[in-house]
């Protein structure tokens, strides 16, 4: 958020109710929202909502190659699909999915040659790597060193890996390697996942080692994170195992 209450909205919500809160959280507090940002394209990450309807929404990336019916569809079919998600609803029974914004993300406004978002709002840099999913875009808040790194540096999930691409271990590496080189150069302070905790720079650094050193085991075929006692995140460790031994 700039001085004049100038905002940039980031990966807002799950639920129909967060995103709303959200909306009205920012709308109470005077910002003016002017874009959504989306860290990435999977359903969670992709949500609208009110106080955020029809807001311009950003993202990393070149041009969409699919169109925006079938890629809206795609993303509201993976939200209904989502076991965690129905867990969520189960227990809040009164609460609805939010839907997925009927639009894809554009790519986001910059001067060329730069990777800072071109706003009014304050001096925001673009993260841009392929490690969690495709044209995964963290941002760092130059002015108070934070870092918004959507499903990466997570507390609470170990890596998880595009099992899209052709080198998910290598890509993801790569991908710790650009945050770990946007965090020295713009000498980060807080970061801030999409899913678990916020950290200081020491939480930051123990995130970056603990997710490369779960890389690491997962080569060898066995991991003792601590993050595994989730039995969500053992599923889906599971899974990664059996896909990379294929
Ligand atoms: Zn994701």
């Amino acid at each position: 958020m700039g001085d004049d209450g100038t905002t940039l909205v980031v990966d807002p919500g799950v639920t129909a109710a967060e995103v709303a809160g959200l909306g009205a959280a920012v709308a109470r507090r005077g910002w003016r929202p002017v874009a959504v940002w989306s860290t990435h394209a999977h359903w969670d990450h992709v949500l609208d909502g009110h106080g955020v309807r029809g807001l311009p929404r950003w993202r990393a990336g070149g041009p969409a190659a699919d169109d925006d019916a079938g890629w809206a569809r795609s993303r509201s079919d993976e939200r209904d699909d989502d076991v965690a998600l129905a867990a969520v609803l189960a227990a809040h029974p009164q609460d609805a999915p939010a839907d997925v914004v009927p639009v894809r993300p554009e790519p986001y406004p910059h001067a060329a040659g730069t990777d800072r978002l071109d706003w009014r709002g304050p001096e925001v840099a673009v993260v841009a790597h392929a490690a969690h999913a495709p044209d995964h875009g963290a941002l760092v808040v130059v002015r108070t060193g934070v870092l918004l790194c959507g499903d990466m540096l997570s507390d609470r999930e170990v890596p998880l890996l595009d099992d899209t691409a052709a080198d998910p271990v290598g890509d993801y590496r790569a991908g710790l390697d650009a945050l770990a080189g946007a965090v020295e150069r713009f000498d980060v302070s807080v970061v801030v996942p999409g899913h678990g905790s916020p950290g200081d720079r020491d939480e930051l650094d123990r995130r970056l080692d603990a997710d490369r050193a779960y890389l690491d085991a997962l080569a060898d075929g066995r991991s003792d994170d601590p993050r595994l006692a989730d039995p969500w995140v053992a599923d889906a460790h599971a899974v990664q195992l059996a896909a990379l031994r294929r």
